[in-house]
């Protein structure tokens, strides 16, 4: 499969292409991607411009209809494209299935907003805009808008930004992942055709090229980006040229909390599990280490290492394997080192789960399932996101001691606490530094649709979900009407007369 760029209506030819590859057996090319170069976002964001005005007076309920009407396309691409997306990122089908239908779910979802997308407030009767003034404020879309998105969950994060974008009434150009840019460059060109052109433009190509490009242009009004906080601290160097509005959802190192009050029951470890290995430790807002309460800790070590044996390691078309390899040569060499330090720094690294015999060990990017106890605090595996199958878990014997461990990075995506006692969960969620902390579960979907999503201090800048992702593709725009003859009081000194004499 290749995928292309798609500019102004028009699917255009590649002239570079790169390969993506299997990371279940990396000797095998899955598709290719045309490298968009600076002429071809030029063109992108040209035509994203030219499109803008009439996509933006198209109006919400339109553009809602349009969106739902694509949805329906969508979904019956979905079930043919997630085996591609198993086959670029190397996630289980299941998980896959779930990423392809998050292009139609997420039309669907804020087709619902058209409402609140042009809301309009009349502010004419706060008590602050009298006398003499009657303001409206107006939510307008922003402009041409840029989506940049990661390669874990490739389709569902790409529509989760594109989705508000369209919604809002801004054109977009799209940046697909470069490890995983097969299956949503598809979908992208399905949803670009059934749209007015240049309403969607994608740009497939590297960060550092196309990404770049896209992020530094003038028209582009905001740029919607998800990934690592290094990436994202070039994005905001480069959108600085320009002043653009920037949303970052950036990594994570999410921390849970085990707490004296918790019961360690099956229920509890299963969770912790699935919050932790799911995808092969490559989401966002997995469980990146484990804190638990000393009076407990062995018990949550002992039954993490029996539950977590069961964990099965295989190829991603094998109905039975609960996780994949994991996606790139550059995070199995760093998941490879982080063992090997955890070792050297004198850790317990407890190699866990099964291995199935339908991976292909030797040809893949494989990592077993590993908990690794008696780390340092400040050990790289503990203080950095790991994004692989690799779990530390440490003793804590305060809560005070749990919540200044948890705050202890520069991180702050989601948490979570567990503890049978609800109040005391939430006395210590309300002290951590996260955009979520979820309470006695960490799983993907812990966080709902209507519920903010987002970064504090360096995992981002803003909040995704529902109503909050509009905030980044709108802009407030203000018409203050000046009611009766009553002029405002700082501008009285200079009522001047047509005689020439102050009044
Ligand atoms: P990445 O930062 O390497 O790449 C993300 C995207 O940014 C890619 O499309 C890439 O080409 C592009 N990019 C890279 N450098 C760029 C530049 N200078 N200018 C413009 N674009 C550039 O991230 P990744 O490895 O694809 O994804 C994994 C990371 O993403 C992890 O840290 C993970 O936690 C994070 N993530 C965050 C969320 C969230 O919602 N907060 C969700 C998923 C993944």
């Amino acid at each position: 499969m290749d995928a292309t760029g798609f500019v102004g209506g028009k699917a255009t030819d590649g002239a570079q292409w790169n390969e993506v590859i299997n990371p279940a057996d990396t000797a095998q090319v899955v598709g290719r991607y045309a490298r968009s170069d600076a002429a071809e976002v030029q063109a992108a964001v040209l035509a994203a411009h030219d499109a803008f005005r009439g996509w933006a007076e198209l109006g919400a309920t339109a553009r809602a209809e349009l969106m739902l009407a694509a949805a329906g396309e969508l979904e019956r691409l979905a079930p043919e494209l997630a085996p591609t997306i198993s086959l670029e990122v190397g996630k289980v089908l299941a998980e896959s299935v779930f990423d392809a239908s998050g292009a139609a779910g997420l039309l669907r979802a804020f087709a619902g907003l058209a409402d609140l997308a042009e809301r309009e407030l009349d502010l004419s009767d706060l008590p602050t805009s009298k006398p003499a003034r009657a303001a409206k404020v107006r939510r307008v879309p922003v402009g041409p808008v840029a989506v940049i998105s990661p390669w874990n969950t490739p389709v569902y994060l790409t529509f989760n930004m594109v989705a508000p974008a369209l919604i809002s009434g801004c054109s977009v150009v799209v940046k697909p992942p470069e490890a995983a840019p097969l299956a949503v460059t598809a979908m992208l060109h399905r949803l670009a055709e059934l749209l007015p052109p240049g309403v969607v433009n994608v740009v497939p190509g590297t960060g550092a090229e196309a990404g770049e490009a896209l992020t530094r242009h003038p028209l582009i009004r905001c740029v919607l980006f998800t990934g690592g906080v290094a990436s994202g601290r070039k994005v905001l160097q480069s959108a600085a040229g320009t002043v653009k509005k920037v949303s970052l959802e950036l990594g994570g190192n999410d921390p849970a909390l085990v707490l004296e009050s918790a019961t360690v029951t099956d229920a509890l470890l299963r969770e912790l599990i699935a919050g932790s290995f799911s995808s092969s430790g490559q989401i966002c807002y997995n469980i990146k280490r484990i804190y638990a309460h000393r009076s407990q800790y062995a018990e949550v070590v002992e039954g993490l290492r029996a539950m977590t044996a069961g964990l099965v390691v295989g190829d991603p078309f094998d109905s039975g394997a609960h996780m994949g390899p994991v996606t790139t040569g550059m995070g199995y060499e760093r998941a490879l080192r982080l063992l090997a330090d955890s070792e050297r720094e004198g850790a317990q690294v407890h190699r866990t789960g099964t291995r199935a015999a339908s991976a292909k060990w030797d040809a893949g990017y494989y990592v077993d399932p590993h908990l690794v106890t008696g780390l340092p605090r400040d050990a790289e595996l503990v203080v950095e996101e790991q994004f692989a199958p690799i779990l530390p878990v440490l003793p804590f014997d305060t809560d005070d001691e749990a919540v200044a461990e948890a705050n202890r990075t520069e991180y702050g995506l989601g948490s979570s606490v567990w503890s049978d006692d609800p109040a005391h969960a939430e006395t210590v969620a309300r002290r951590i530094e996260a955009g979520n902390t979820f309470i006695n579960t960490h799983r993907v979907g812990a966080s709902v649709a209507s519920v903010p999503f987002g970064g504090m201090k360096q995992s981002g800048l803003g909040r995704n979900h529902g109503e909050h992702s509009l905030a980044a593709c709108t802009e407030e725009h203000a018409i203050v009407h000046l009611v009766g003859d009553e002029l405002p009081g700082i501008g009285r000194w200079m009522n001047l007369t047509t005689e020439g004499k102050a009044e």
